[in-house]
C-alpha cells in the first residue's frame, strides 16, 4: 500500500520509519512476549523506555541540569489552565503576547485564574504579524510572560524568543517544538502537545526550569501541580504508555538523523520552497509578513475559491492530503512539520504548479 503526503495539522504524519518500527515491536516488545500497550508503567521495561525517552529529548534540545522534563496528560489545553495555576496568585498579573487563535485561547483560560493582560497583539493586522517588541506592554512584576512561537492557524512564527528579562518565559510549542534548536535557557517554561512534532496524541510535554516547581497556588489540583509530577517521575497515575513509547521512538529518530540542526536546515528548505512557489505565482497568496512566517504550517488561499473543492479533490487523488484551511481562515493549509520530507513539499508544489497552468 503506498502512503500518502499527509499535510494534516495534527495529528500528524509520523516517520515511516518509526511506524515501521512500532509494527515490528507491536506484539512482542524486545522479548517480553507482550506489546507496550500491555506493559505495567511500573514495570522495569516500561521505567527503561520511560527513561529513554527523556534521556534522547535532553539530547536533542540540550536541556540544561536545573530542568525537569515532564510526560503528561490533557494537552496543551491542559496547560493553558495549569500555567496560571503553577507560577501565578489570583491577583498577579501575567503577560500574553496575543498573535493568533492559540494564544488568544491561552489567555482566556488564564484570565479565569489570575490577571491575565494583553502584553501586545496583533489583531489589527488580522494576525498576520508578530508585534513589534517596542510597543510590548510588559510588566516587571508579572508573574510570566506567555506567548505562542508557532500560530498553527494563522502560520505566524516568532523567528526570535521574545526578551522578558527577569519574568519567566512560557512558550507554548505545540506546533514548532523539535523543529530546530532552542536555548532552553531563555525559557522557564516549555509546553507542548505531542500530535505534531513529538507522536501520537494524548500526551504533552512539560519543560520547567527547577526554581518554578513547587509554586503552584493552594487548591491546585494534583494532576496539574508539576511538583508531585516530578516528584512521581510523571507517574502520578497511569501515564499515557505507548504514546510516551512513540514519542521515544520519534526522538531516537531525530537523533539518527543529524537532531534539530539537520531538522532546522530541512524545514528552513521546506518553507522557502513553498513560499516561493506561493510567491511567484499570481494565483497563490499568503497573507502573513514575510519575516513571521510559519517554518511548520502554510496556510494559502487560491485567486478563485470556487476552485477550493477542485484543488482539495485534485490533490488527494494525486496522493496530497489534509490540506483544507482551517475552518477559521479557509482556503489552504500545509503543515510540513519534521516528519514531511523535502520530496512531499516538492510533490506539492509541482502538483500547485500544474492546478494552476489547468485552472488559473
Ligand atoms: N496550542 C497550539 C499552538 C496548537 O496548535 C494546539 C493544537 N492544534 C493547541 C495549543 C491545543 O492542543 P491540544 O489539542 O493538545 O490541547
Amino acid at each position: 500500500m503506498a502512503r500518502v503526503f499527509n499535510f494534516s495539522a495534527g495529528p500528524a504524519a509520523l516517520p515511516l520509519e518509526v511506524l515501521e518500527t512500532a509494527k515490528q515491536e507491536l506484539t512482542d516488545w524486545q522479548g517480553c512476549g507482550m506489546s507496550v500497550m500491555e506493559l505495567s508503567h511500573r514495570s522495569k521495561e516500561f521505567l527503561g523506555i520511560a527513561e529513554h525517552a527523556e534521556r534522547a529529548l535532553r539530547q536533542l534540545l540540550d536541556v540544561p541540569d536545573d530542568y525537569r522534563v515532564l510526560f503528561l496528560q490533557g494537552g496543551a489545553t491542559g496547560q493553558f489552565g495549569a500555567v496560571p495555576f503553577n507560577l501565578a496568585d489570583a491577583a498577579q498579573t501575567a503577560d500574553y503576547l496575543v498573535t493568533g487563535s492559540w494564544s488568544k485561547k491561552a489567555l482566556a483560560e488564564a484570565k479565569r485564574f489570575c490577571r491575565a493582560k494583553v502584553a501586545g497583539d496583533s489583531q489589527e493586522s488580522g494576525f498576520t504579524e508578530i508585534p513589534d517588541p517596542s510597543e510590548w506592554d510588559l510588566d516587571e512584576d508579572a508573574a510570566y510572560l506567555h506567548y505562542t512561537p508557532n500560530e498553527t492557524i494563522g502560520g505566524v512564527e516568532f523567528h526570535f524568543v521574545p526578551e522578558s528579562g527577569d519574568v519567566p518565559l512560557v512558550a507554548d510549542m505545540s506546533s514548532t517544538i523539535l523543529s530546530r534548536p532552542i536555548d532552553v535557557s531563555r525559557f522557564g517554561l516549555i509546553y507542548a502537545g505531542a500530535q505534531k512534532n513529538i507522536g501520537p496524541a494524548g500526551l504533552t510535554i512539560v519543560i520547567i526550569r527547577d526554581e518554578l516547581v513547587g509554586k503552584a497556588r493552594e487548591g491546585t489540583p494534583r494532576m496539574m501541580d508539576y511538583a508531585p509530577m516530578v516528584e512521581a517521575g510523571s507517574m502520578l497515575n497511569t501515564p499515557p504508555t505507548f504514546a510516551w513509547y512513540m514519542a521515544g521512538l520519534v526522538f531516537q529518530w531525530l537523533l539518527d538523523n543529524g537532531g534539530v540542526s539537520a531538522m532546522g536546515e530541512t524545514n528552513r528548505a521546506k518553507a522557502e520552497l513553498l513560499y516561493g512557489a506561493i510567491d511567484s505565482s499570481g494565483f497563490y497568496s499568503n497573507p502573513v509578513r514575510r519575516d513571521c512566517r510559519s517554518w511548520m504550517n502554510v496556510p494559502f488561499t487560491l485567486a478563485d475559491p470556487e476552485l477550493d473543492g477542485r484543488f482539495l479533490e485534485e490533490a488527494k487523488a494525486a496522493g496530497l492530503t489534509n490540506l483544507k484551511g482551517h475552518r477559521s481562515v479557509g482556503g489552504m493549509r500545509a503543515s510540513i512539520y519534521n516528519a514531511m520530507p523535502r520530496e512531499g513539499v516538492a510533490v506539492l508544489v509541482d502538483f500547485m504548479k500544474g492546478f494552476e497552468a489547468r485552472y488559473g
